[in-house]
């Protein structure tokens, strides 16, 4: 639910998804193996067909359980608000320069940039070496420490885990996927898992490693409810090396771990206090990520927090899930980037004024603050031309 997509890489290979011929099966290729067609250079078309050939017609019902876990509609009027190109987009444009549109294409069909997620919701555990912290590891364990006595929520049962891009090199996890979240026979899942290990094992692609693969964090409850398909999924935050890494190569790795965990534990605390409703709205998005932003610049800047600087926090919280921030129109609408350094300045004003200093807000007062502070975060703000 609370979450950041690829949104760039999801549009531009949906852009490239509709080219016609796609969902029909070449002839041609549809007598021979998987192993045949994901040698070192695989015909695309064939590769596309077969793909096509063996992945659901469409969202089956437990994929869409998932990714309404990890995603939210939106809609907000994008022309009243000041929103550019961002630093985010830059780097993803850098960094996936020599990849092909048939490359984004026959990714994003396999699943490529959704199935780390899933792996990491079905399966993932704290204990699983599979699923440990790696980069950043020792920050994150202790800002998690922090955050769990900072604020007053139960937070005991959180486990904080990582999900790996690697992953997509392993045909027995990612068949095990293809067969819950895409509904397939093993048969079938097989062969896709073996056409992602051979496709994934390119230099370009890092065999998997790629940031693109992993380039999101999020927080997740199902309230104790199972989910369709697949049970019940434990209260976790899960950080993906690929985001962790994008924002090191911007610049922002003395600040991101600390503030993209503070963040996704903004979510829990929200979890524990009921603040999602049952009709999720662009505009309840919007606010949820805010009240994220601001409870992790309360945390961060607070001295019983991280003590970090409120001018590097807000830096941060510019650039912070900039890829969803000027996507109105898509998944889980975080904010502008405006707005999120105003919902930080907001929680740095009341640290600093608290009385007496140092005291630390429950977190009910602190949501019911934020809720009275809300419309002004939000107020359009694009200059008149
Ligand atoms: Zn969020």
């Amino acid at each position: 639910m609370r979450h950041l997509r690829p949104v760039t890489a999801v549009a531009l290979s949906a852009a490239l998804l509709t080219a016609p011929g796609i969902a029909t099966l070449s002839p041609v290729y549809a007598a021979s193996s998987a192993t045949t067609v994901a040698t070192a250079n695989p015909d695309p078309a064939a590769l596309k067909a077969r793909i096509a050939a063996l992945m659901p017609k469409g969202d089956t019902a437990t994929k869409r359980a998932l990714d309404r876990l990890i995603s939210e509609p939106s809609s907000i009027d994008g022309t009243q608000y000041q929103c550019g190109p961002t630093e985010f987009a830059a780097w993803q444009k850098r960094s996936t320069a020599n990849w092909t549109a048939d490359d984004f294409t026959i990714l994003d069909n396999l699943g490529a940039f959704d199935l780390p997620t899933y792996d990491a919701l079905v399966d993932g555990s704290e204990n699983d070496p599979a699923y440990a912290l790696r980069a950043d590891a020792q920050v994150m364990t202790k800002t998690m420490r922090k955050l769990e006595k900072f604020w007053d929520i139960k937070s005991d049962d959180i486990q904080l885990m990582a999900m790996h891009g690697d992953m997509l090199r392993d045909t027995a996890r990612t068949s095990r996927m293809y067969q819950i979240a895409y509904e397939l026979p093993k048969a079938q899942a097989d062969e896709l898992a073996a056409i992602l290990a051979q496709y994934i094992a390119q230099p370009k692609f890092e065999y998997g490693n790629h940031p693109m693969f992993t380039l999101n964090a999020f927080a997740f409850t199902t309230y104790g409810e199972p989910i369709e398909g697949v049970g019940v999924v434990g209260d976790r935050i899960v950080m993906g090396d690929g985001i962790l890494r994008a924002y090191r190569e911007m610049g922002y790795g003395d600040v991101a771990p600390q503030a993209i965990l503070a963040h996704e534990f903004g979510h829990h605390v929200q979890f524990e206090l009921r603040m999602h409703d049952d009709h999720p709205s662009p505009e309840a998005t919007r606010r949820t990520e805010l009240h994220a932003d601001a409870s992790a610049a309360y945390f961060l800047s607070h001295p019983r927090g991280m003590s970090m600087q409120i001018k590097r926090v807000t830096q941060f919280l510019r650039v912070f899930y900039s890829i969803g921030d000027c996507g109105f129109s898509s998944d889980g609408h975080h904010g502008t980037p405006l707005q999120r350094e105003r919902a930080g300045n907001w929680a740095y004003q009341l640290q600093e004024s608290a009385r007496p200093k140092g005291r630390i807000l429950g977190s009910v007062e602190f949501a019911r603050l934020f809720d009275a502070v809300l419309p002004r975060l939000v107020a359009p703000d694009a200059r008149a031309a």
